[in-house]
């Protein structure tokens, strides 16, 4: 049992590198105004129950709270 080098391996044909562009990210977009980044846990319900960020305020699902951004 013998192993063959490189056999059928080119040589000198390496595709140059280039700079890759990074994207900048663009995973953290606000689409409309729900915004789900931070959680925010509702004064209310208690800390089990997150409120949905909006652009402007925090709305509690549950019981409807709303906490106005400053
Ligand atoms: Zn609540």
């Amino acid at each position: 049992m013998g192993k063959k080098k490189g056999g059928g391996e080119k040589k000198g044909k390496k595709a140059p590198r280039k700079r890759k562009r990074i994207k900048k990210s663009s995973q953290y977009e606000v689409t409309g105004d729900k915004l789900t980044r931070k959680k925010v846990p509702c004064p209310k319900c208690g800390a089990g129950v997150f409120m949905a960020e909006h652009a402007d305020r925090w709305s509690c699902g549950k019981c409807g709270y709303t906490k106005w951004k400053k």
